[in-house]
């Protein structure tokens, strides 16, 4: 193994992302409840792609396999984690994932808010799906630790969504087993996505046709 690729370094969002990140927060700002959404259908998306890469390779999910999110809420600490048991992302999948903008849907979305009035962009958000970068609608700082199914080697993101983000080796404990933990650090006036109630709100209104089952750890404060 490359000794290298083990160091963090820092780099910055390819220039549409920045764009997009900006515009999160001061165009779509107001339907921020979407972020969660976004996370929990990433999470349920990584337990599907890990379902079909076991028909194939069955080692890697284990013996039966049961995909599940967890949201773990700390209010206390300002914090949401959105968790899975799915496939997990390598270092390259992070790069890629993570610091471009893959989903062409995502540009479309850029254009029509870029265009539409006040008060307009809102309902595009509900449209389009806009993705993880829609965590930053709630937190000013975003960390992702994963670990690729059949990898040994966990991995760390981290941004504060405004220019670049940090990558690097993460320490053992931090990352799941397998899959991805997403921990937002919540601003100061979105520490209510820390509290169960609006948390089984939002997962009912917004998540209720996830085939992964969910569950939500509250830290008794
Ligand atoms: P989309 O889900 O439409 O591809 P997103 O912006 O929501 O776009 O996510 C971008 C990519 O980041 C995903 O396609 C996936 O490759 C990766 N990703 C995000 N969250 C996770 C996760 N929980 N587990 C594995 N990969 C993830
Ligand atoms: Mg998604």
């Amino acid at each position: 193994m490359d000794t290298q690729i083990k160091t963090p370094e820092t780099k910055s969002f390819e220039a549409d992302v920045a764009r997009l990140l900006h515009m999160m927060v001061h165009s779509v700002y107001s339907d921020r409840d979407v972020f969660l959404r976004e996370l929990i259908s990433n999470a349920a998306d990584a337990c599907e792609k890990l379902r079909y890469e076991a028909l194939a390779q069955p080692e890697l999910a284990g013996e039966a396999f049961q995909p599940r999110i967890t949201l773990h809420a700390d209010k206390d600490a300002k914090r949401l984690v959105v968790e899975d048991n799915g496939i997990g992302m390598t270092r390259e999948d992070m790069t890629e994932a993570l610091g471009t903008i893959a989903r062409s849907g995502t540009r479309a979305f850029m254009e029509r808010v870029e265009a539409a009035k006040a008060g307009e962009s809102a309902q595009l958000v509900g449209q389009f799906g806009v993705g993880f970068y829609s965590a930053f609608m709630v937190a000013d700082r975003v960390e992702v630790f994963t670990r690729k199914a059949g990898g040994n080697e966990a991995w760390h993101w981290a941004s504060d969504g405004k220019g670049s983000y940090e990558i690097g080796e993460a320490q053992p404990g931090d990352a799941p087993e397998r899959g991805t933990r997403v921990v937002l650090h919540l601003m100061d006036d979105a520490t209510s996505y820390a509290e169960r109630w609006t948390l089984e709100r939002l997962v009912k209104e917004q998540s209720g046709h996830v085939p992964v089952p969910i569950s939500l750890v509250e830290k008794p404060g």
